[in-house]
Formats: structure tokens, sequence, C-alpha cells
């Protein structure tokens, strides 16, 4: 059996999970994009905030609030 070492913490795993985005083996715990800080979820969130910020362009400031909480 192959095992495989989760990109994101390092932990062996039997049972690699493939991220769809960044193409990466994780372990259960961080499959999600959001779970391993995928390198790609960047570009993820700016297409999704991308729509919605064409509705909310005009009022400015809260897209530098949302963006400038980094490090959580
Ligand atoms: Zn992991
Ligand atoms: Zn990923």
């Amino acid at each position: 059996m192959k095992i495989v070492n989760c990109t994101y913490c390092g932990n062996e795993t039997d049972l690699p999970f493939e991220c769809n985005y960044c193409r990466d083996q994780f372990c259960a715990e961080h499959r999600l994009p959001e779970e391993h800080r995928c390198i790609r979820l960047t570009s993820i969130r700016a297409k999704r905030f991308g729509e919605k910020k064409i509705i909310r362009e005009g009022k400015g400031g809260f897209f530098k609030k949302v963006f400038g909480r980094k490090g959580q």
C-alpha cells in the first residue's frame, strides 16, 4: 500500500484525498481547500467576491476590511 504524506500537515495517510484545485494530496482533515489554505483558494474566492463586488462597489471600504484580516 502506498503511504502518502498530507501536503499540509505532513501526516501519513493511506487514504489520501486529492484537491480538485491544486492537485496536491491531503489527509481527510485537510482535503477541503479551506482546510489546507489551498493556493488556488485565493482565486476561487476572488471569483466569487468578484461577482458580488459589482453590486457593492459603490459603497467602498467593505472589501478592504474583509481582505485586511489575514492569517487567522
Ligand atoms: Zn493533513
Ligand atoms: Zn488545494
